[in-house]
């Protein structure tokens, strides 16, 4: 490609909204454009790349048996509530009607329409396991767009693994490791997180993380053991519930004490000395009553989990009165036939002080079993940097992060929903286990500049690079011209990709963009060096060497080859 023609210019300056380094890269290189309505605009440069992380998604999955298929980005709505994955995606699901008032959503992945794809198809042992997957777009309806990391619109490579539930796990590890090989190929470092909350008995769901100082995901990471989660899913070390001996329940006026801060600061005490109280409506159990230790913060995804529920809202001031607590004053003491969580901050802390149920009051040394019973104790707690590590009890530190892939073992579950079965070896009718894997391209894109780049530009892993050869010429002579014109003709001939600057630029201009561009290998054919009857070889991160003119296709097929299989030195 010469760059004369090449559609997408390289850009001096960023646009000043621009702010996180990799994304200015993106657009300083001429990879990507914004559009109006926060979206953006693969330039060919940038297209270039994705083919090549879609290459490497083909190769690892057909590598272990995946056959490619497609699927639709537009949706029928109803198997995703038949499915129960309308509501795991919540309002984040975006929804539309066609002409004929059909509610169609665009979808954020195709696991729901895969599962009932395999329904029609899969009648059989025989028939499995089997690997399926689709490159694609995919939409997320984001509350916060941002950059190519929360866009709305990513291209999306999925796979599926179909099993039967003993032999889900081994086909679904050799996914797992294939998505890690993508990942190295692309030279992106990852670390594997838990993503959903860990119940005994429960399946782990995973993401591949990447660390990002501009990420929106907080990782919460141990570095003395590896333990590391998204904190939609972290834990935190268990206390042991509270055994000691406490005080009776004693009554106390706290005028003007609604919130947490106002009651601890009245009573001198500290807010883990506190029991908050925290109402949610929630669509199949109506009115949830969540009691946690003052100084902590639910997390709203394990509370999802632990209360079995589809959505959480907060409840209204009638709901609460309802089943008789006071807002601001409100305490699970005294109160019958309503739903009550206790996070386990609360069975370890022993007495606390709580709500009175009467505005103007509280209770001191309210003891949970004692003076009140939870309907169900368990882990709802936001985790906070610093807490004990559910594994080995060091302190787990809190880093920023971006999610570009996650991995679901969904057993059997989605396939019983639909009713998805296939005859055993005996006849019997069994329900599909499944197991589905996700990349988001365009924030691997992202991740691998945001890990490769320096101060003058991008700096391509050879994997993934958009060209492998950046051949600049300098010089006005025809001989030059005609010189250049002859290598760019003879390296393509060899089977390499090279980008020709062709421009009648200065030497300072296109050093810099082959810089920002960052392709692997520059060329430098120019009057002087081809006096010498030389061409100059560099590569983006190292020295520059000359070999002799008539050697140069043989020396940087060799170089680009041994930079691909990652042998030089
Ligand atoms: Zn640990």
């Amino acid at each position: 490609m010469r760059i004369s023609t090449l559609f997408g210019r390289t850009l001096r300056e960023a646009p000043t909204e621009a702010e996180q380094p990799a994304y200015r890269l993106l657009l300083r290189a001429g990879l990507l454009r914004a559009l109006p309505g926060a979206s953006h605009a693969l330039l060919p440069l940038g297209m270039r790349v994705v083919r090549r992380i879609e290459a490497l998604v083909r190769d690892e999955l057909e590598r272990i048996s995946g056959q490619e298929c497609r699927m639709p980005l537009v949706q029928d709505a109803g198997l995703w509530e038949q499915t129960s994955r309308a509501a795991a995606y919540g309002s984040s699901l975006a929804r539309l009607r066609d002409r004929n008032d059909r509610d169609l959503v665009l979808a954020p992945d195709s696991v729901a329409a895969l599962a009932s794809l395999a329904r029609r198809e899969i009648t059989s042992y025989r028939q499995l396991p089997a690997l399926l997957y689709a490159i694609g777009a995919a939409y997320h309806d984001e509350p916060r767009v941002r950059g190519l990391t929360r866009a709305r619109e990513v291209m999306q490579a999925e796979a599926w693994a179909f099993a039967a539930a003993d032999e889900l796990e081994q086909i679904f590890d050799q996914v797992a490791a294939a998505g890690e090989r993508i990942l190295e190929c692309c030279g992106v470092t990852t670390i594997n997180v838990e993503a959903a909350p860990t119940e005994p008995g429960k399946r782990a769901a995973g993401a591949y993380a990447v660390r990002s100082p501009s990420g929106d995901e907080t990782l919460a990471i141990c570095l003395s053991c590896g333990y590391a989660a998204l904190l939609e899913a972290a834990v935190s070390a268990v206390s042991p519930p509270y055994s000691g001996a406490a005080p009776p329940i004693e009554e106390t006026a706290t005028p003007d004490c609604p919130t947490i801060a106002s009651l601890a600061a009245f009573l001198h005490i500290p807010e883990s000395a506190t029991a908050k109280a925290v109402f949610f409506d929630t669509p199949e159990r109506g009115l949830i009553f969540v009691v946690i230790r003052g100084d902590r913060d639910v997390n709203e995804a394990k509370l999802r989990e632990v209360a079995d529920v589809s959505a959480l809202a907060p409840a209204g001031i009638d709901q609460v009165a309802a089943v008789g607590a006071t807002a601001g004053y409100a305490s699970p003491v005294g109160l019958h036939d309503v739903t009550i969580i206790a996070d386990r901050s609360v069975s370890a802390a022993g007495p606390l002080v709580a709500g009175a149920n009467k505005v103007g009051y509280h209770l001191r040394n309210v003891v949970l079993g004692r003076d009140w019973q939870a309907t169900q104790i368990a882990d709802i707690a936001q985790v906070r940097d610093g807490d004990a590590c559910p594994r080995c009890g060091q302190p787990l530190a809190f880093e920023r992060g971006s999610v570009i892939g996650r991995l679901h073992r969904l057993d059997t579950e989605l396939a019983a929903s639909l009713d998805a079965t296939y005859l055993d070896l005996n006849g019997v009718a069994r329900p599909i286990a499944m197991g589905a894997w996700r990349l988001a391209i365009e924030p691997l894109l992202y991740a691998i500049i945001e890990q490769h780049h320096d101060d003058a530009g991008i700096i391509w892993p050879a994997a993934v690079a958009p060209f492998s050869v950046h051949l600049v010429r300098l010089g006005k002579k025809p001989a030059t011209h005609a010189a250049a014109d002859a290598l760019y003709a003879e390296l393509r001939a060899a089977g390499l990709e090279v980008l020709y600057d062709d421009r009648d630029e200065s030497a300072g201009v296109k050093f810099n963009d082959a810089d920002l561009i960052g392709l692997p290998t520059r060329v430098l054919v120019s009057d002087r060096l081809l006096a010498a009857d030389e061409v100059e070889i560099k590569p983006r991160d190292g020295e520059a060497f000359k070999v002799a003119r008539e050697e140069a296709v043989a020396a940087i097929s060799v170089w680009v080859a041994a930079d691909r299989s990652g042998d030089l030195t």
